[in-house]
């Protein structure tokens, strides 16, 4: 489970926790690369790795190479187009020689950005297809310009998907009431399979009894044959995507010589093991390997990980981060995740629901050193891991938190007006200003590593009982659970805040975003579709809904806008907790009915008018709603006699250029 940044952030430096004891790069970093469409493209920089020893810099050589090696699967998995389309507009881009001041050039650079931001035609977070701003005359008469070789075959089928909005309009469809597979975009599920062939063919090789069940679907395309048979194509080395597997097993295999001890190479071995046979037994052996490697000072996670993009859930999308621990700022997620029996025992939770003993919860802060695969350029900020329940239950799981990354998020959002023009007032806004940036990296830390390892189901409970409500379900019980305990007296003893109101300052925020601001990132006259916003906003709309009898928040107007009030941070934190139990309940018993009306009550529909104000004073700063990274670039550095002597980090190479190098490359 990944959490995403939740908003773009505020400006909240002031009080910052200095935590990096490591080195910072030694060269002039420009953060803000890249600004186009509803997006701005960052940079984050590598504290620390200078440090690291050589055999540390070329482990984390070669696993970048690893990741960045399965770039076109995640691209093919978004959507089948996704590749040909790619192809057909680099190469117009690249043998361009026109008018470049022209509107359809710029229209036409504009859609390319898009799209590689994307990995693909379709939004990166609203899954909606690009609209080309461009005419389909400019491209065509480009793509006949073009050498032979570089000329698509199928150019008039490329044009449809591109520029007919009725054409694959989606990439994951969650609407309610309607097939699920059919009107989803992505490339998960071929040869005109229905939702109902899916979910039968599942139900038909899953067995209810097995205590230890793998990720069934996790690494396949699962496809109806023309005789009406249902098969498995299987993600692995001598199957589908092999060509790319078998690059990133070469970049394993040489990275397994660099392994910082024995442990770490017998999970890198296992991962090349998974996919060499693409066993999703091999899979769960791996990942009871890596939760177990907790002393390596340097990590990674490689695989098809998360399955946000497949409508049912099941299939994992590649990608791949790899990261060494921040060990000064670790110190904090450490003090969390000891204490993590203490959390479970005394949470708002029906004791049958809470874990008995919470295993194995480990925490970290991390420093990214590459992005790839789903994680590329739009990134999450933290990361909990393994997604198998049993995996969790019986061995634990590892949470991390992304620091350079949320710090490049910070640094360039200073000084964007966003507290001025949405926080309701001055003492409102100088607390954000204060405690904003620290609240937020602990309820990041708390989401991720008590939040999604508390609770349990009770027996005999499928863990896909939630089916399409059940990433946002999760999410909700994470964050609650992180919300929740942000005002706990606890964390004060535990040192880890200093001041009783400190968590105010993330409740104002959080409520803000899930009723208001993340609407921002909404088109006018849709529903709310991800699933993390539609966690953050039922939690919000339930908690201002339930609160109303007793005024504990209320949306009011001044001067003609809408602000949040808060008039009782304690009465908020009560929901926050009956929330939190009535989620785990639902969770833990399976109970979809209450699930779903839950979602559809107050997760999905927007007040119109509301989101309209809130687009038209987000407009007038000119934010873009979401962000992104270009990774560093790392070089080998070799002596006469071709042994390694140095691995360097260069963080210059532009926004375009890295993508167009890594379609030339990878
Ligand atoms: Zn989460």
């Amino acid at each position: 489970m990944r959490k995403l940044l939740p908003l773009a952030l505020l400006t909240l430096t002031a009080c910052a926790p200095k935590t990096d004891t490591e080195t910072q790069p030694t060269q002039e970093i420009n953060y803000n690369v890249d600004r186009f469409a509803d997006i701005e493209v960052l940079r984050y920089a590598v504290p620390g790795f200078e440090d690291l020893s050589l055999e540390q810099k070329q482990l984390i050589y070669y696993l970048t190479e690893a990741a960045i090696s399965g770039r076109d699967i995640i691209w093919d998995q978004n959507c089948s187009y996704n590749l040909p389309i790619r192809d057909m507009l680099e190469a117009v881009y690249t043998n361009y020689s026109d008018d470049k001041e022209s509107e359809e050039w710029k229209a036409f650079e504009k859609y390319l950005k898009q799209v590689e931001f994307a990995n693909g035609i379709h939004h990166h977070y609203s899954m909606d297809k690009f609209k080309p701003e461009f005419s389909q005359e400019f491209l065509a008469n480009q793509v006949s310009k073009l050498p032979a070789d570089l000329k698509p075959a199928n150019a008039e089928e490329l044009y449809s998907v591109i520029f007919d909005p009725t054409v694959l309009p989606k990439r994951v469809n969650q609407a309610d009431g309607v097939d699920l597979i059919s009107t989803s975009a992505c490339n998960l599920y071929g040869g005109g399979i229905t939702q109902k062939e899916v979910e039968d063919y599942y139900a038909g090789i899953k067995n209810p009894k097995d205590e230890t069940p793998v990720s069934y679907g996790l690494n396949s395309r699962l496809v109806k044959n023309p005789d009406g048979s249902i098969s498995e194509e299987v993600y692995k080395i001598d199957g589908l995507y092999g060509d790319k597997i078998s690059r990133i097993v070469d970049n394993l295999k040489k990275a397994s010589e660099f392994a910082e001890n024995a442990t770490q190479k017998s999970v890198i071995d296992k991962l090349i093991e998974f996919y060499t046979t693409g066993s999703l037994k091999a899979f769960d052996d791996y990942s009871i390997a890596w939760v177990g490697d907790t002393d390596s000072r340097i990590d990674f996670i490689n695989g098809f990980i998360e399955s946000y993009g497949d409508p049912l859930g099941m299939t994992g999308s590649f990608e791949s981060i790899v990261n060494f621990k921040d060990l000064g700022a670790s110190h904090r997620t450490e003090v969390v995740a000891g204490n993590a029996q203490w959390f479970e025992d005394n949470s708002p939770v029906d004791p049958n629901f809470r874990k008995p003993e919470v295993k194995g919860v480990t925490a970290k802060v991390i420093t990214a050193a590459i992005l790839a695969g789903d994680a590329y350029p739009a990134t999450p900020i933290g990361i909990n891991l393994p997604n198998a329940n049993w995996i969790r239950a019986a061995h634990g799981s590892k949470s991390v938190t992304i620091e350079n990354i949320t710090k490049a998020y910070d640094e360039a959002a200073k000084g964007n007006g966003f507290a001025e023009e949405f926080v309701i007032d001055d003492s409102t806004r100088s607390l954000m200003e204060k405690y904003g940036f620290m609240t937020d990296n602990l309820h990041t830390d708390l989401h991720e590593c008590l939040g999604h390892a508390s609770g349990r189901l009770m027996p005999g409970v499928d863990p896909d009982a939630l089916k399409a409500h059940g990433s946002t379900l999760e999410e909700a019980r994470a964050d609650l659970f992180a919300l929740y305990y942000l005002a706990d007296p606890k964390l004060l003893e535990l040192g880890l805040l200093d001041n009783p109101e400190a968590y105010k300052a993330e409740y104002y925020k959080y409520m803000l975003n899930g009723l208001m601001t993340q609407l921002m990132r909404i088109e006018p006259g849709k529903d709310v579709e991800e699933a993390h916003m539609r966690n953050r906003q039922l939690i919000s709309a339930w908690a201002l809904e339930k609160g109303k009898a007793d005024n504990v928040a209320e949306l009011v107007k001044r001067d003609g806008k809408t602000y949040l009030q808060i008039n009782d941070y304690e009465a908020l934190r009560g929901l926050f907790g009956q929330l939190l139990s009535e989620i785990q309940r639902i969770k833990s018993t399976g109970d979809y009915e209450a699930g779903r009306k839950l979602v559809e009550a107050y997760a999905v529909k927007v007040d119109p008018e509301l989101h309209k104000e809130v687009l038209d004073r987000y407009a007038t700063l000119n934010i873009a709603p979401y962000k992104g990274f270009v990774n560093p670039v790392y070089t080998k550095i070799t002596d006469a006699d071709g042994n390694v002597t140095d691995i360097t980090v260069d963080y210059t190479e532009e926004y375009l250029p890295q993508v167009l190098r890594y379609s030339q490359q990878y």
